[in-house]
């Protein structure tokens, strides 16, 4: 019973992402990775090493726009008049608790779904052509655990569990900028993290998640996404990255 409410309660949160998405500004996603990077500043205790995690993490990204380069202010005058005002637009996506829905089709019920990266990657294309060098898509965690394809086979049963996880190629083919890890990518161990790790065609980020034995990152911290609006090849703007895992969620 409890477990359904709290379906109910992602589905919920899917749906608020998807409508981030959608309405295709930074504005959005910024306010709320803000929000949720608050609540994560407190967990930065927490380590990777425990593999059974039902306790801990879960994840934020807080994106935040860096410098314009010296290559965008020696722009030609006629082409900076041909930016209009230029203004120039960032669509930061973000997708959170995916839990190893791929398809729009749930395995356990054997029933059609309104949820699955498929989907999600109809609505990611359809930003992208809005604002074709301006976009950044990333992933909040919670991603290759959940469903009887990620449990059941991939992450676990032989004959399965060497092949390409489904999710971290369904996320290569969406062109994911980053990945931060949740709380349920620990569910099976530090051995998946690491085969998706180096899957991952994208940096996977905690910043927050240290090795017990030598204090280190367990994964990447940060990364930088750099835009090239014109598409002449030099950086136009950078977009810092932060990944924050959070204990529950
Ligand atoms: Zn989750």
């Amino acid at each position: 019973m409890k477990e359904q409410k709290w379906k109910r309660f992602m589905k919920v949160w899917h749906i608020t992402l998807v409508m981030g998405l959608l309405m295709g500004t930074a504005a959005p996603v910024l306010g709320l990775a803000e929000e949720m990077s608050s609540q994560a500043s407190s967990q930065i205790e927490e380590t990777a090493t425990s593999s059974t995690s039902e306790t801990k993490a879960s994840q934020t990204a807080k994106a935040t726009t860096e410098t314009t380069t010296a290559a965008d202010e020696k722009k030609t005058a006629p082409k900076a008049a041909a930016d209009d005002t230029g203004t120039k637009k960032i669509t930061i996506l973000g997708t959170s608790d995916v839990h190893g829905q791929l398809w729009n089709y749930s395995y356990e019920d054997k029933k059609e779904t309104p949820v699955g990266l498929a989907q999600v990657s109809s609505a990611v294309q359809a930003a992208r052509s809005q604002n074709q060098n301006g976009t950044v898509l990333i992933d909040n965690g919670d991603m290759v655990q959940g469903t009887i394809l990620t449990d059941d086979l991939y992450n676990t049963k032989e004959g399965y569990k060497d092949k390409a996880h489904p999710m971290i190629k369904a996320m290569n083919y969406m062109k994911y900028d980053a990945m931060v890890l949740g709380n349920h990518e620990f569910n099976f161990g530090l051995p998946l993290i690491e085969k998706i790790k180096s899957e991952a065609s994208f940096p996977i980020l905690s910043a927050n998640t240290y090795k017990k034995a030598d204090g280190s990152n367990f994964v990447g911290s940060t990364t930088i996404k750099e835009l090239d609006f014109d598409g002449d090849s030099t950086t136009d703007l950078k977009v810092g990255v932060i990944g924050l895992t959070m204990p529950v969620t």
